[in-house]
């Protein structure tokens, strides 16, 4: 089986090729990937606080290296790669592509052709959709609507053992996702994606993407910033007055903006 790539449309900032494209563009991309026969194709979506997080973590740079397409989720990448690019010191990103929106969109490319998806983490998303049903002889495992399904994996997954991992082959097997959504926050669910390549791979997954908190929000748990905020690059501090036990993660944006203006 081969490895689907998308070798142009990318544009290296701060050591990471980051894609550099229209969504629509992107869209169409998917589209040929999920009538193929391949190896699964790796999305990871980092943000500024993200890519802070590789100069704390370099492990987290290298699970973000071995992704097969890096879509710049966040506002400020784009500003600073605008800034960047004024200083001659890097080519401008085109756009942002926000992972929540690129999520929905795979969900519903894959009703159109019949294919199933998996959310992998989470918490309590059956209780958020009135209309889920629990599988029948599966541990955690809801259908959500038409054709997404969710499992909890474990309540902690540092601590997940022989009969979690038993218990999501089971669900593959059954499931068969064309699309694995993997919800379990970074850097945990990019380390989660790649030690589980050859599982993912031997259980005919096409497409591994992660989503963070995005169902939270798709579900209705949380709000989403008004547009308005989002097109201002203010979706952190609409997050922040909903959940503010995000203020010392969030902290990482200014050194984001430390690190790119003195250090880079
Ligand atoms: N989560 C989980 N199991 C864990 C840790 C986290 O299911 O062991 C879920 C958590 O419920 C949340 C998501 O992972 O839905 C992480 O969201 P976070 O807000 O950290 O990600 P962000 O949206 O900021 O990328």
């Amino acid at each position: 089986m081969k490895k689907a790539k998308i070798e142009h449309s990318l544009e290296d900032f701060l050591e990471l090729n980051l894609f550099s494209n229209t969504k629509e563009r992107l869209l169409e991309f998917i589209q040929t990937l999920l009538r193929k026969n391949c190896k699964p194709f790796f999305i990871f979506t980092p943000n500024a606080e993200q890519i802070t997080l590789t100069f704390e973590n370099p492990n987290f740079k290298r699970y973000l290296q071995q992704a097969d397409l890096l879509i710049p989720d966040g506002f400020s990448l784009i500003l600073a790669s605008f800034l960047l690019s004024i200083l001659g010191k890097s080519n401008r990103i085109k756009q942002r592509v926000a992972g929540i929106d690129l999520a929905q969109d795979l969900i519903k490319i894959c009703e159109a052709n019949n294919q199933d998806v998996l959310i992998l983490g989470g918490r309590d998303y059956q209780l958020l959709t009135g209309s889920s049903s629990q599988i029948q002889n599966f541990v955690n495992l809801w259908k959500l609507s038409k054709n997404l399904f969710w499992t909890p994996i474990s309540n902690d997954i540092n601590y997940s053992d022989q009969k979690d991992e038993n218990n999501i082959i089971r669900i593959l097997n059954k499931v068969k996702p064309a699309v694995i959504l993997v919800a379990l926050g970074a850097p945990t669910q990019e380390k989660w994606s790649l030690e589980h390549k050859q599982l993912l791979s031997e259980s005919g997954v096409k497409i591994v993407m992660v989503v963070g908190g995005a169902f939270d929000i798709i579900l209705g748990r949380l709000k989403r910033a008004p547009l308005a905020m989002r097109r201002c690059g203010l979706e952190w501090l609409f997050r922040l007055v909903q959940e503010p036990w995000r203020w010392k993660r969030q902290l990482r944006l200014l050194k984001f903006w430390y690190y790119l203006l003195f250090k880079s």
